[in-house]
């Protein structure tokens, strides 16, 4: 137990000293290497050259992001790239929400802000009122 420990310590510390100075694992370098990963397990089954490909494309760009020194453009691309999918991310946390408490809540998202609001399941029709905004709309629970 003890020496896979140490081993931890030595993959890590090495990965430190491999990353030094580079870009890393960002947003988009997990979003590409995640892809690459569905992608190469679809293509178990599909065995399609297009997805083969797609699949080297995302690999390369993934390690393209985490080992590029140019750290500054990199994060720039990153925060670019987060506050492009920040709705579709918005939408996929609340349909997991929606999901895990599909019993009991319902979850909404203001039209005014995208603040996430939930409420109770079953009351009818409300008014609902979201508190950041103050903005009001009217939904069927
Ligand atoms: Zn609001």
């Amino acid at each position: 137990m003890d020496k896979m420990r140490q081993f931890g310590y030595l993959l890590q510390s090495r990965m430190a000293q491999v990353l030094y100075g580079r870009n890393g694992f960002d947003n988009m370098a997990r979003t590409s290497y995640m892809t690459a990963f569905v992608l190469l397990v679809i293509n178990l089954f599909a065995q399609n050259a297009v997805i083969y490909f797609l699949w080297v494309a995302l690999l390369g760009y993934a390690c393209f992001r985490i080992f590029s020194k140019n750290i500054s453009k990199r994060y720039a691309e990153n925060q670019k790239f987060m506050s492009m999918t920040e709705m579709p991310r918005k939408y996929m946390k609340l349909a997991v929400l929606q999901w895990r408490d599909r019993a009991t809540s319902r979850y909404y998202i203001c039209k005014g802000c995208h603040q996430q609001i939930r409420v109770p399941k079953g009351k009818g029709r409300i008014e609902i009122r979201c508190p950041k905004c103050g903005e009001r709309f009217i939904k069927k629970t």
